[in-house]
């Protein structure tokens, strides 16, 4: 999608500190890390939020899941991590593609504020 920052991660048209990509995602380092660890984890179809997936998307977002472990262990989170998901304004979603925040090599807290 045009004016999209992931899709144009996605698409090269931007630079990312890549962690790992295929043909259905892409990983790369956050631009504002909030652990010592912050990557996101993006499909590379536009699907603006988690509140706009549909049962076409299934098969995707259970890929996605799967893939959070390899990616988890390929950044030696071994003592464990948090996977969020911000969604729409109260989420504080800034970004309009959806993605999952990984995070990891610090001591989270909750409840988040
Ligand atoms: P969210 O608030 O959940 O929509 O998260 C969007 C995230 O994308 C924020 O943590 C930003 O720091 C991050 N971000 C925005 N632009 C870039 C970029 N070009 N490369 C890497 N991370 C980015
Ligand atoms: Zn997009």
């Amino acid at each position: 999608m045009a004016d999209c920052i992931f899709c144009m991660i996605a698409n090269k048209e931007i630079p990312s500190k890549l962690v790992y990509e295929d043909d259905k995602i892409i990983c790369f380092h956050d631009l504002e890390p909030q652990a010592p660890v912050h990557v996101l984890i993006v499909p590379k179809k536009h699907i603006a939020s988690l509140d706009d997936v549909t049962a076409e998307d299934q098969e995707l977002l259970g890929y996605i899941m799967i893939k959070v472990k390899d990616i988890a262990k390929q950044l030696e989170l071994e003592n464990g991590y948090r996977l969020v998901n911000n969604c729409g304004e109260d989420g504080f979603q800034t970004v309009k593609h959806i993605h999952f925040h990984l995070l990891g090599k610090r001591k989270m807290t909750w409840p988040p504020g």
